[in-house]
């Protein structure tokens, strides 16, 4: 009886097979070989035990599909058709191209630190400092990694011994493991809490002030709602009883609105808080307020000084970066150009002018295929990131009949990869948060997939 180990390929062989070359030349040599010689070896394994062998077309093509579904090394650029405009999935707020170019500049050596005038130590939030405190009202600010880390760092460097009031309405999850009772203990402080979960006045922050607490926090109920028979203190009230018991009034804001806008009618304005008398904000940069992921701490100078000083802001500082892009991104503000930041000009583009859009998307899909059908739907999008819970603005998009799952898989796998929504087993794709100029990327990426769709070389058909 004969070797059935001989009836394995020989890696040589094919490695010369034409669609095996194609692979090496768009992944490279490592990744294809390396996934031949792991089928090989079990190819081996089920052949010395006696077991039925692939035939080499099959081998070649699981391998090929292994290779293709092998996670990516570097970040892909998506288009996001899934009507949430800062998707904390698909890294929230895109940045201007201004933040772009700033951003570029700033990977070179930059004059971080230095005051190139003097040649002196410079401090290193130069560029952001002056910004954030014309356009907040606050006497000082400084951004950190994170709104996490701003959080953490307030509550390290300002809540006292005595720990930190906050509602039990407000010992919420905001997100990716973000509960407030873990941060403010993870802060290396107390939690008092106070009130009940629908209602809390201000008398129960009073009484936990006076019993001892060092601090009050609240924080904006970012992703969530609460109706019905609910009671929150006012900002004045708040700051009328931190000031009275000579504590820190945090404020949480979450998304970090800069201006008032009717798409973000729950969101509060930063400025506006800190007029109010709260001691110190914080709130996130690639949220509402359009820029890079960063966490701001802005509010009394004396209170922002003792944030900067901790410790802990050197591990939770901003890289230079981020930095540069913060900066651009607040010029926009202080130009009064931030209507033209991509989350606002998303927000704010019109409904007629999305629909002329799918109208013209879905035309040239329909041109290239019979099958799935395609209709233009008009469509509810969020601004998503934690900002105004249940509101939503007016969109229009395509839905794509078909085999809804594949459909998607087959989106998200293509180049640029495209993360539509599912309604009702379709495949729907929301305009609001896709820029313009990407319209003719995202035709190309929905004919390609639908293309695809009938074959069976794909990683999703095995
Ligand atoms: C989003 C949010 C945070 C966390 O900010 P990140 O920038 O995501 O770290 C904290 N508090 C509130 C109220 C938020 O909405």
């Amino acid at each position: 009886m004969s070797d059935p180990r001989r009836a394995v390929p020989a890696l040589g062989r094919l490695l010369d097979r034409p669609a095996v070359v194609e692979a090496i030349t768009e992944h490279g040599r490592d990744p294809v070989v390396t996934a031949l010689r792991a089928a090989l070896d079990q190819v081996r394994r089920t052949a010395s035990a006696g077991g039925r062998i692939e035939d080499e077309d099959a081998l070649i093509a699981s391998v090929l599909a292994a290779v293709e579904a092998r996670p990516a090394l570097q970040l892909t650029p998506v288009i996001n058709a899934t009507g949430v405009l800062l998707h904390t999935n698909l890294g929230r707020a895109p940045l201007s191209p201004e933040a772009v170019a700033a951003l570029t500049t700033a990977a070179g050596t930059v004059d971080l630190e230095v005051d190139l005038g003097t040649g002196e130590r410079g401090g290193r939030d130069a560029p952001i400092r002056d910004p954030l405190t014309r356009l907040t009202g606050a006497e000082a600010a400084f951004a950190v990694n994170n709104g996490a880390a701003a959080l953490v760092l307030a509550l390290t460097a300002l809540a006292g011994d005595g720990g930190v009031a906050v509602s039990r309405g407000e010992l919420v999850e905001i997100g990716g493991s973000f509960r407030i009772p873990d941060i403010v203990r993870s802060a290396g402080t107390q939690l008092v809490e106070v009130g009940t979960t629908n209602r809390t006045h201000a008398h129960d922050y009073r009484a936990a002030v006076e019993a001892g607490a060092s601090a009050i926090l609240r924080v904006h109920p970012s992703n969530f709602r609460m109706d019905g028979f609910v009671h929150r203190p006012t900002t004045a009230e708040l700051v009328e009883v931190a000031r009275a018991a000579d504590v820190p009034f945090i404020d949480d804001l979450g998304s970090g609105l800069l201006r008032a806008h009717a798409a973000a009618p729950d969101e509060p304005v930063v400025a506006e808080r800190i007029a109010a008398g709260a001691s110190v904000v914080v709130f996130s940069g690639d949220k509402l307020l359009g820029g890079p992921q960063a966490g701001i701490i802005a509010g009394e100078a004396e209170l922002v000084e003792r944030c900067r000083r901790a410790p802990l802001a050197r591990a939770l500082r901003l890289d230079k970066l981020r930095m540069a892009a913060l900066a651009a991104t607040l010029s926009a503000y202080e130009r009064d150009a931030a209507g033209g930041l991509p989350v606002w000009s998303m927000a704010e583009t019109d409904v007629t002018t999305l629909r002329t859009r799918a109208e013209a998307i879905a035309d040239a899909i329909a041109d290239a295929s019979v099958d799935p059908d395609v209709e233009v739907v008009a469509l509810q999008a969020v601004l998503g990131g934690g900002s105004t819970p249940g509101a939503t603005l007016p969109s229009a998009g395509v839905a794509l009949t078909g085999p809804a799952d594949r459909l998607a898989r087959r989106l998200r796998t293509g180049r640029p990869a495209v993360v539509p929504r599912i309604v009702d087993d379709r495949v729907v794709l929301d305009l609001r948060a896709v820029p313009p100029e990407a319209d003719g990327q995202l035709i190309e990426a929905v004919r390609a997939a639908i293309a695809t769709l009938g074959t069976t070389a794909g990683p999703d058909t095995a």
